[in-house]
Order: C-alpha cells, then structure tokens, then sequence
C-alpha cells in the first residue's frame, strides 16, 4: 500500500544539512518521483534523497580538524561542554589558551583551537576561522 507522493504532502527524507532522516515536505515532483523536497527542520530545499540507512552515514570523527561542517560542529558542542570555563569577549589584544571559550560578536561562540604568533585558530559553530590574538 503507497500513497502517492504530490506536491505539498510530507515525505521522510535524508537532509544534508541536518545530517539525518527528517521530516521533509514536497517541493515538486518530476512525473511519478519526488524531485524537491524542503526539510521541516533547517529549511533547506534539496533534491530528495530517500531516507539514508543510518550505517551508511560516516560517523564523524572527532579528532579530525578542519573537515566539513557537521564534523566541526560536533567538536564545537564538544569543546563547548568541556572547556575549561574561561569565557570571555573575543578581544584581539588578548592573549588565549588551548579551550577557552570565545565570545564573538559576529560569530558567536569559539573554542580556541590552536595558537600561533599574533593569531589564533578558534572553532565557531560553523567552521574554524583564523582570528588575531596577542600570543
Ligand atoms: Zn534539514
């Protein structure tokens, strides 16, 4: 028993950007298949997908620095739940440590990462950005 897929109805789908099987609502179809689908959840209007078996979804890694979005917000939460307290308005003229929590007027908050002469590497929710600092 299937019901026919139009317009409009809702249709559980893969979303990239929420990286898991969601609700999503038809977008347009091309002849009897779904074409575009929009996700309930972020917004976002993509090509519909199907749902993804959760095993064939590479489970990210949270030592690699640098990858793709959902890697790097995984290790942002990570870093945000177990950094060590020091939180404070990201200043350029101030000097950080490896996991002190950053607040960014534009970018929110940030873990610093990595240190270098006179910048320092902070993860924001959505990737990692070079930010000057007084090391
Ligand atoms: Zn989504």
């Amino acid at each position: 028993m299937q019901e026919s897929n139009s317009a409009g109805k809702s249709i559980e789908s893969y979303c990239g950007r929420c990286k898991v099987n969601l609700d999503h609502t038809i977008m347009t179809m091309a002849g009897e298949a779904v074409a575009k689908v929009r996700c309930k959840s972020c917004g976002s209007t993509h090509k519909f997908r199907g749902v993804v078996d959760a095993l064939k979804i590479p489970k990210p890694r949270a030592k690699k620095a640098g990858g793709e979005t959902a890697t790097a917000q995984i290790i942002w939460e990570t870093g945000l739940a177990e950094a060590r307290g020091r939180e404070r308005d990201y200043d350029m003229a101030a000097k950080y440590r490896v996991g002190d929590v950053v607040n960014h007027s534009t970018f929110g908050k940030g873990i610093v990462m990595k240190l270098f002469a006179n910048k320092c590497e902070m993860l924001f929710k959505d990737r990692e950005r070079l930010m000057a600092s007084t090391n």
